[in-house]
């Protein structure tokens, strides 16, 4: 089971895009706007980790950490503090009384997610997502397996391995030979054919009862992940 995130802030454009990519992490995503009302659902059950804003309506972020950090059940609780830009004083606030990380607005996404899965490796390490999407395919790179609207698939360690190359780096085109360097190393002399027949064999599994080819062949250039795919499904 995926970790639990609970997100209270009050900018409703912030929580929608800390919703979408957490969510795409593969991590459950809960959002609440109001300081009082988080107070109030943090004493029903506990997420894994809390993204807490410092200004809130009801109950400041600094007051309801406060609150946590002085309850048994929420005392270990993962918290990041997000604080507006140049308050210093308020940061080292922040870390006072009790956040374990904080993050100054306005800050890039793939930051927070990058503190979001430290903070969640140290605290819950079993329940850290590390799930690559695209469009309807997602691999679980924990538990190497590979889904397709939901329905698991079953590749070879060699159609796995290069269904990530490709996933790590959509829509870019990869010729046989950068893919046989990527997939299989490049210290190994393997015909470039036998890239087609990988190929091939991924696509075969992919699609099987699924319509929509997720793989681009580029004439005379080699293979890449279909951008439209990625965006429509
Ligand atoms: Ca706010």
């Amino acid at each position: 089971m995926n970790a639990s995130i609970l997100i209270v802030e009050d900018e409703d454009a912030l929580t929608l895009l800390l919703r979408y990519n957490l969510e795409t992490q593969g991590y459950e995503v809960e959002t609440i706007a109001r300081g009082d009302e988080a107070d109030t659902r943090l004493k029903e059950g506990t997420p894994d980790l809390v993204i807490l804003d410092w200004m809130l309506p009801g109950l400041s972020g600094i007051e309801l950490c406060r609150r946590l950090r002085a309850r048994p059940e929420t005392r270990q609780l993962p918290i990041i503090m997000l604080t507006a830009r140049g308050e210093e004083s308020e940061r080292v606030r922040g870390l006072a009384t009790g956040a374990d990380d904080y993050i100054v607005k306005p800050f890039s996404v793939p930051e927070l997610l990058a503190r979001v899965n430290a903070l969640l490796r140290r605290a819950s390490p079993e329940r850290v997502a590390d799930v690559l999407s695209f469009g309807d395919i997602a691999i679980d790179r924990e538990k190497k397996r590979v889904s397709r609207s939901g329905h698991a698939i079953d590749l070879g360690p060699t159609e796995y391995r290069l269904l990530e190359f490709l996933m790590e780096r959509p829509g870019r085109v990869f010729s046989r030979e950068q893919l046989l360097d990527g997939v299989w190393g490049s210290d190994i002399y393997i015909d470039e054919r036998t890239v087609d027949v990988h190929v091939g064999r991924l696509r075969k599994a992919l699609n099987r009862g699924h319509t929509g080819d997720p793989i681009r062949t580029v004439r005379g250039a080699g293979y890449a992940l279909d951008d439209r795919f990625g965006k429509t499904a």
